[in-house]
């Protein structure tokens, strides 16, 4: 039978079901779909293909979905460091934003964050951040995948003066992605500090009325918490669920300082999460108890955050940290062990964001989003088990190549759709003006 791709891979690790790893098999791949994951014998022996990989040593995973990111931000990356959340915000990136964002920011600040995720084996990512359209835009160009937040906060920015305009550029931007293959939008309302009952009301309407995700900070810290107590009387999460917006369409971000019965209240409500690690660790903004969530039925999944508060874009490394903190955080070695970590990283961020019938899993019939690691490499040797090496061992180094609905982005660490050089004279250049304004005391 003659198909477009066929992948001969050491191993591979389907994600479905939870910790298969499966030895010498193979990827049959046709119009940007799996046909088949077959041991690979059979393969060889059943399917030709002009594209065809013999991947030694290689272990074949589900392209990895980073479910909350800032992608342009990868320009402020190490701007500000070691500071709470509020004066980095207030004092550092608010100001910059204030003055830098426009679409050439987004545009070439985007490129830069979606070139660094394909070479660390991310394949769709949830974004949140100004001019969506124009990251929409990139997002498309590249071939890569996304849910592109429609952004929404109180304040005036280079994008949107009030509510009325971030909802009405929102709704041109879905608009825009409508039936697009590669390119979703969700609501994205910042926070419930940075965004009144008023436009959360009107978000959560228009997101039942689309269908779409609402992409969403919650608890990130105590002082929101605070806050929230201080002008609303109740927690944040009290304060949504009041909203009507603890359903199965919110995609809640961070998560930390949760007690039980919230707990109990996103995973009734059927509400998914994000866990943020390194940007929960490096912020101090606090723990997110991600054993007991997972365990109360709360669908979790996996973020960098933005590439600012990070400070890198590496999914692979965030699942490492992910699996130890959760362990720290349950004071159980047990918790979090590899293959559920994978999952996070994976299936639940493609069932966070409604398209998990479409990616998340390397299974026949879905769309073929697919992460080729290099096992050879000294780092992991030997391998008893391929799975234990790609949470703990594993450097992002070691993807090699990335398939986005069976077309291949990455090949031999080399990007083929985004201009590696083209992206690092952007970035070279963006780098003193933001930096020469920002130490002249902008904004
Ligand atoms: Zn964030």
């Amino acid at each position: 039978l003659e198909i477009d791709t066929l992948i001969h891979a050491d191993w591979v690790i389907p994600g479905e079901p939870l910790g298969a790893v499966m030895a010498r098999h193979s990827l049959a791949i046709a119009d940007g779909r799996i046909l088949e994951v077959l041991p690979t014998p059979e393969a060889r022996e059943k399917y030709r293909a002009p594209h065809t990989h013999q991947l030694d040593r290689h272990l074949l995973i589900p392209g990895l979905v980073n479910t909350h990111t800032h992608a342009a931000m990868a320009l402020l990356r190490g701007l500000a460091d070691d500071l709470p959340l509020m004066t980095w915000l207030h004092d550092h990136i608010w100001p910059a934003e204030q003055r830098w964002v426009s679409e050439e920011f987004v545009h070439d600040g985007t490129q830069l964050a979606m070139a660094e995720m394909l070479r660390s084996g991310t394949t769709c990512f949830n974004d949140m951040y100004f001019f969506p359209d124009v990251a929409g835009r990139a997002v498309a160009a590249a071939g890569m995948r996304a849910t592109i937040g429609l952004i929404v906060v109180d304040f005036p920015t280079p994008w949107a003066e009030n509510a009325d305009e971030y909802l009405h550029r929102g709704l041109e931007v879905h608009d825009q992605f409508r039936n697009h293959a590669l390119v979703r939008t969700a609501f994205a309302p910042h926070a419930p500090y940075s965004v009144s009952d008023e436009p959360l009301e009107r978000t959560r309407t228009l997101a039942d009325e689309l269908d779409i995700p609402i992409h969403i900070h919650v608890h990130e810290t105590r002082d929101e918490i605070m806050l929230s107590l201080q002008h609303h009387g109740v927690r944040p999460l009290e304060r949504l669920r009041k909203l009507d917006m603890v359903s199965p369409s919110l995609v809640a971000v961070h998560l930390t300082h949760l007690e039980e019965d919230e707990i109990q209240v996103l995973a009734e409500a059927g509400a998914h999460g994000v866990h943020c690690p390194e940007s929960n660790l490096k912020l101090t903004s606090g723990l997110c108890q991600v054993d007991l969530l997972g365990r109360a039925g709360v669908n979790m999944a996996l973020g960098t955050d933005g590439p600012a508060s990070n400070n890198d874009l590496n999914l692979i490394g965030e699942m490492r940290t992910a699996a130890m903190l959760g362990k720290l955080v349950a004071d159980d070695p047990s918790a979090l062990p590899a293959a559920q970590v994978l999952s996070m990283a994976t299936l639940n961020g493609a069932r966070a964001l409604g398209i998990d019938e479409r990616i998340g899993s390397l299974k026949a019939g879905k769309e073929a989003d697919v992460v080729a690691v290099h096992m050879g490499e000294i780092e992991t040797q030997p391998v008893y088990d391929p799975l234990s090496h790609l949470v703990y061992a594993t450097g992002r180094h070691q993807v090699r190549h990335v398939w986005v609905s069976g077309r291949q982005l990455l090949r031999d660490r080399q990007l083929t759709t985004l201009d590696t050089e083209s992206i690092l004279a952007h970035a070279q250049e963006w780098g003193p003006r933001i930096r020469a304004h920002a130490s002249a005391g902008g904004p």
